[in-house]
């Protein structure tokens, strides 16, 4: 039961008992991005599907020339037919399986495991294709697991990945949050509560050393908490002090804390989501921070910055981590121009010698173009910034050598 082979392909008649299984059968030529392990089989792809397969059954994936390339997840009401669970024609999709990846997955999380206050211990364990279990996001918040099961696959064996994922550690219980849009491409329902063990808290302690947060996993943003900024949060700190800092889409003021922490003489946190800044407010008060020094706004970002620029209220640091604005090629362009704005609103309120932090979650936004967008704002601000460092997502969220789409974060520092 091997994964970890380096040549795969076998013709399909060298299994002589391969059972019934259903299998999909490529057109001539596009075989190419599996063989070179991209885990995504569109459905203009396949020639011939056999064996009437259900929704988020395994089937073998073979090429036009018959030779078995891997197995997948069935999806039929997907754009995206088959997502590979393996290349490896000798690997069956059953429990050891899911226990192997799922086991290698923690090990490399070993830094963050380590050393932690395991009550406390907050990352992401699981990172779905660059996990190698497609669909399935796993993230840990102390004695509890928040899991999202996206795709037709990770639905149909969400028992078993459960089964194996409460025997890695001694959890008090796994919340499942999978109610979001991406399920309704898959012709899943949305679906939101206890799987296994006991509910989560409303509130559950986490810790990004040395801060303290509190996390809404039952209905906080994403499962609870943005675990992908955890370094950049962390890097925050070594440029605040003695700054002014604005903190743009705060959501529960993880920039802000990190930034107090760090020297900041004040933070000013805006969001739309009122909840999110009354969770904001407890983070700080958690952190025993000095709360003359922090202000919360509830409203939209793209206006608060203006307000900003008209009554000539600047500062020292700036923080831009707006929410996904393009999900689709047909979105980008109104995305562009809400980056554009943004940063440019930003730069005309930046002290000289401030920075920016300036994120894009877009994964369909590529880096360089997110890049050019941030120049050309720096150049209608009439300012000259430098690229001071490239950030991207913290090293539990991984991207598949074979799957560069997993690289959503991207993010600048920006000094004027
Ligand atoms: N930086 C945060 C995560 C930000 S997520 C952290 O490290 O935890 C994006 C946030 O933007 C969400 O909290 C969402 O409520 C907020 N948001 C979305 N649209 C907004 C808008 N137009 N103006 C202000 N906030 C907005």
């Amino acid at each position: 039961m091997t994964d970890t082979k380096h040549t795969f392909s076998k013709p399909a008649s060298y299994f002589k008992n391969r059972g019934n299984m259903a299998s999909i059968t490529l057109k001539a030529g596009r075989e190419k991005s599996v063989v070179r392990r991209h885990p995504w089989i569109f459905s203009g792809a396949i020639e011939r599907v056999d064996g009437n397969p259900q929704t988020g059954e395994t089937v073998e994936i073979c090429s036009n020339r018959k030779v078995l390339l891997g197995r997948g997840a069935y999806s039929p009401a997907s754009q995206i037919r088959v997502r590979a669970w393996t290349f490896d024609p000798d690997t069956r999709i059953e429990k050891p399986f899911f226990r192997n990846r799922l086991q290698k997955a923690v090990e490399l999380r070993a830094s963050y495991i380590k050393g932690s206050n395991p009550r406390k211990l907050a990352c992401r364990l699981v990172h779905s294709e660059s996990d190698g279990l497609p669909g399935v996001i796993i993230d840990r918040y102390g004695d509890f697991l928040v899991c999202q099961f996206l795709t037709a696959g990770a639905e149909y064996f969400k028992q078993i990945i459960l089964e194996q994922v409460v025997k890695l550690a001694p959890f008090a219980g796994v919340y499942e949050r999978s109610d979001v849009d991406e399920r309704r491409r898959e012709g899943l329902p949305e679906a939101k509560g206890v799987l296994w063990g006991s509910e989560p808290p409303e509130l559950v302690e986490i810790q990004e050393v040395p801060y303290h947060f509190l996390v809404d996993c039952r209905n906080g943003q994403k499962t609870g908490f943005f675990l992908d900024q955890r370094e950049n949060r962390a890097l925050v700190s070594k440029y605040a002090k003695e700054a002014e800092v604005l903190n743009c889409f705060s959501y529960t003021g993880g920039f802000g804390v990190c930034a107090l922490g760090g020297g900041a003489t004040s933070v000013v946190n805006v969001d739309s989501s009122a909840s999110a800044l009354e969770l904001a407010a407890r983070n700080f008060k958690l952190n025993k921070f000095d709360m003359d020094k922090v202000r919360n706004i509830e409203g939209d970002a793209f206006k608060v910055l203006r307000e900003f620029r008209d009554s000539n209220r600047f500062f020292d640091l700036i923080i831009l981590d707006p929410p996904k604005f393009a999900d689709s090629r047909n979105s980008l362009d109104g995305a562009c121009r809400g980056y554009k704005d943004i940063n440019l609103q930003a730069f005309k309120i930046l002290k000289p010698g401030g920075a920016l932090f300036t994120f894009s979650c877009s994964g369909i936004l590529p880096g360089e173009l997110f890049q050019k967008i941030v120049a050309d704002a720096a150049l209608d601000a009439g300012c000259d910034a430098r690229i001071i460092r490239w950030l991207h997502q913290g090293t539990d969220h991984p991207t598949m050598l074979s799957f560069p789409e997993a690289n959503y974060l991207k993010g600048l520092v920006c000094r004027v």
